[in-house]
């Protein structure tokens, strides 16, 4: 057998380079239950977390088409991009650092795209169509009413499925409030909502119907780069090589020591490892791109040393040099610096989190005015104040000026700025002519919310120089 072969195609496309369709058959076992717990917990997360509000804010929300986000109830806005910014740059290097250190666990354990296909999708259609055997008999077999009321009850429910996740999708972007204003208005108020709740089921249903493992192998960037990440102290899905080769099938009455003694491994070529894998890969040829780390085959392969009385283990999460040097999880000078970079990056952002403004204003000269002199001889400049109100509670702003002494005046009276909006205003400042040094002066303008200073904004002030000061 060319154990080599593995290399010139993928596990999933003919010599012809066609598609082969997978049928995984369905794991059991002490890490399959564990991992159905966790996405237990994660799907409760993932579906119900547009529709938690914490005082008054989503768990989460990425509105790109308001450029609103929140997270865990806080709103961040664009003016927040420094957040927004270095919570990116943290993801980036935590993924970083958990690859480098622990391979693909986030793959196998909480990327939502295996949690739905192997703990969601998949299960299903063992539900509906039975165990690989089942699926490969009904595949093959003609199709008869009962074949027809199978599949397409199946796709039925996959698409329904799909409809579900698409409107949560669709939740984050614009919020639960908007879902349901579109699922309960006239359709014809919310065209294009309706079209993205569309276009989002059919992403979906493709993906989970047709793509499956290919989203991972061709589109998910991860498992590409992950190469430039792992080395021989990653701890990965791992075959154990050294323990397992050579591989050869169990005789009648064989035992660990015959099969030592005649200079076997544990590896007894059952093939189990193989049969559970749901990206059709063989973990005994090494770590490979398609690998998502789900742990089937290590369900797979500690059943079968059950059986056979070898000790489980044989496929395990484990480093190269753990297997072949016996060494523990290193923390070797990659890891040190990654994550050296990552906690300077926490702390930068916890620092940015808390001196972060409830308030955030900006005052600036109105595009194109010019100074005026008012009939009491004083000289006045026009603004454009804006104000975001970043807490869940309608608040009054008031302006004051410091450090001169003039009159600055909001058009339309004090600010009124409702929750977690913006609102524009126009503002005039009237100074002296005597205050000004050579025709212009900076000034120093408080923002007051509830009382309480939330910012000093800064504001150029002009008026004419000495020579033209009467207009
Ligand atoms: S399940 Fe275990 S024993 Fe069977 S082929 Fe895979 S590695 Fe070998
Ligand atoms: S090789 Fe094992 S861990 Fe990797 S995808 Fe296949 S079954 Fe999952």
């Amino acid at each position: 057998m060319d154990w080599q072969d593995f290399r010139d195609h993928l596990a999933t496309a003919d010599a012809a380079g066609r598609r082969l369709w997978i049928f995984a058959k369905q794991p059991r076992g002490r890490y399959y239950t564990a991992r159905l717990w966790v996405s237990y917990l994660l799907l409760a997360i993932l579906f119900a977390g547009p529709f938690i509000h914490i005082q008054g804010n989503p768990l989460l929300l990425v509105n790109v088409v308001e450029r609103k986000f929140a997270v865990l109830g806080q709103v961040f806005w664009p003016q927040d991009g420094a957040v927004l910014a270095l919570t990116l740059l943290l993801f980036l290097t935590g993924i970083a650092v958990f690859t480098a250190a622990f391979g693909r666990l986030w793959c196998g354990w909480t990327c939502p795209q295996t949690v739905l296909m192997e703990l969601v999708f998949r299960r299903l259609e063992y539900w509906i169509e039975g165990d690989v055997a089942a699926q490969r008999a009904l595949a093959a077999a003609p199709w008869t009413a009962g074949k027809l009321l199978r599949k397409v009850g199946k796709q039925a429910v996959f698409f329904a499925l799909s409809f579900v996740i698409g409107n949560t999708l669709l939740a984050y972007i614009i919020g639960s409030d908007a879902l349901l204003r579109i699922i309960t208005d006239s359709p014809a108020n919310h065209l294009v909502g309706l079209s993205f709740m569309l276009l989002f089921t059919l992403v979906f249903y493709l993906i989970f119907a047709r793509f499956r493992e290919q989203a991972c192998t061709f589109i998910c960037p991860y498992g590409r780069f992950q190469s430039t990440l792992v080395d021989e102290n990653t701890i990965v899905v791992a075959y154990d090589h050294l323990r397992g080769e050579r591989r050869e099938h169990r005789h009648r009455g064989d035992t660990l020591e015959a099969r030592r003694a005649r200079g076997a491994g544990d590896c007894i070529d059952c093939r189990q490892c193989v049969a559970v894998c749901p990206t059709g890969i063989d973990i005994r040829n090494g770590t490979q791109m398609e690998c998502v780390h789900c742990t089937a085959c290590i369900d797979a392969c500690d059943d079968i040393m059950d059986k056979v009385g070898h000790p489980r283990g044989l496929i395990r999460y484990a480093s190269l040099n753990g297997i072949e040097k016996g060494e523990p999880l290193r923390l070797t000078p990659r890891i040190l610096g990654y994550t050296a970079l990552l906690l300077a990056l926490s702390g930068l952002l916890l620092f940015v989190l808390l001196s972060r403004s409830d308030v955030d204003t900006t005052l600036l000269r109105a595009a194109g005015s010019l100074f005026q002199q008012t009939a009491e001889g004083q000289i006045s400049n026009l603004y454009i104040l804006k104000i975001v109100n970043k807490t869940s509670r309608d608040l009054t702003v008031d302006l004051k000026l410091e450090e001169a002494e003039g009159r600055l005046t909001v058009i339309g009276g004090p600010p009124q700025v409702p929750a977690q909006q913006l609102v524009q205003h126009s503002v005039l400042i009237e100074l002296p002519p005597t205050s000004l040094v050579r025709g212009r002066r900076e000034l120093l303008v408080g923002v007051y919310a509830e009382g309480k200073l939330v910012s000093r904004e800064k504001a150029s002030f002009v008026g004419p120089r000495d020579d033209t000061r009467t207009r």
